[in-house]
């Protein structure tokens, strides 16, 4: 079974921004995620994007050619011989006069550096930092499962890179966190409302419904909870309450006390030793009592016997 993750990543590889703007941000944000750069004789550059999700990996080439309709690509894919590993997709647009023109063109080249700052340039609309941060998500992006624990992230093995993306989303006020761990950098969001808010913003349409749908199962089954709870208390409180009425009812046994009782007390005694499991309202039932008629009796009961623990403990 494909993973969320996966499932989300092919929904979003499937749409298509209509804007130029968005579009180059998008593979902006994709290239920066899983490609790198590479340098060939006088001065030319190329790339090399690397995904182990097909339909990544051919977005990525369409956004490739409709950056630079000419551009000459290589597409490789080498198949693991372990079994459940994935394959994974190489792009390679060789180092180049026009591969050197295409990251130009992104703004990944700026005065002959490759320095992340100057992405900003072309995040100044909010359209492009959708798209930005979807290429993000589709080339680093992981989410769980809607009825797991809340988490989706973004790994990257570069640091300037993962503070550009902590920024962006802190700005647009998402409660996003960012840490550092064996595989990377991880800028992550850990709040349902968030997560949805995200997916919403990249117009993962299905996936933002599959987490409606789960979160309404989480909340009935939150409740269900809550009632299972409240029963299970009042159990045990019927349960404590009747184990007082034993105790006492013994105890007035042992000191030789109950055969002397009263008429209707030595009856109610007599009823709760008959039924120890039955609840309050239950053994009025059985008595022909009113629950709170049956209450009283038991409260005289209960003055009895502490009488004769007061009497006890003064000896
Ligand atoms: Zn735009």
């Amino acid at each position: 079974m494909p993973s969320f993750a996966s499932e989300v990543k092919n929904e979003l590889a499937h749409l298509t921004y209509e804007q130029p703007c968005d579009r180059r941000a998008e593979l902006a944000a994709l290239l920066r995620m899983g490609a790198t750069v590479s340098f060939g004789r006088q001065h030319t550059f190329g790339l090399t994007f690397i995904s182990k999700n097909a339909a990544v990996a051919r977005k990525t080439l369409q956004l490739l050619k409709s950056q630079h309709a000419g551009l000459h690509t290589e597409i490789t894919v080498s198949r693991s011989r372990q079994l459940n590993k994935l394959s994974s997709y190489q792009l390679r647009v060789a180092p180049s006069p026009m591969g050197t023109e295409l990251l130009t063109q992104l703004g990944f080249l700026h005065e002959g550096s490759l320095n992340v700052e100057s992405d900003w340039p072309i995040l100044r609309k909010s359209c492009c930092q959708a798209a930005y941060l979807r290429g993000a998500f589709l080339g680093g992006g992981s989410v769980n499962r809607p009825e797991a624990s809340y988490h989706l992230e973004m790994v990257t093995g570069n640091y300037a890179f993962s503070q550009l993306l902590y920024q962006l989303l802190h700005r647009m006020q998402f409660p996003v966190g960012v840490t550092e761990r064996k595989d990377g950098y991880v800028v992550y969001l850990k709040e349902g409302d968030a997560i949805v808010d995200f997916l919403g913003m990249l117009e993962a349409d299905k996936a933002v419904e599959a987490f409606e749908v789960a979160r309404n199962v989480k909340e009935v089954r939150a409740q269900v909870n809550r009632i299972v709870n409240c029963e299970t208390a009042n159990l045990q409180k019927a349960v404590d309450a009747a184990g007082r009425q034993l105790a006492d009812i013994r105890l007035l046994q042992a000191a030789g006390r109950y055969a002397g009782l009263p008429e209707l007390l030595h009856e109610t005694a007599a009823g709760r030793l008959e039924h120890p499991e039955a609840s309050l309202s239950e053994l009025a039932a059985t008595l022909h009592l009113s629950k709170p008629g049956l209450n009283h009796r038991f409260r005289k009961l209960h003055a009895l016997a502490e009488e004769l623990r007061q009497e006890r403990t003064q000896e």
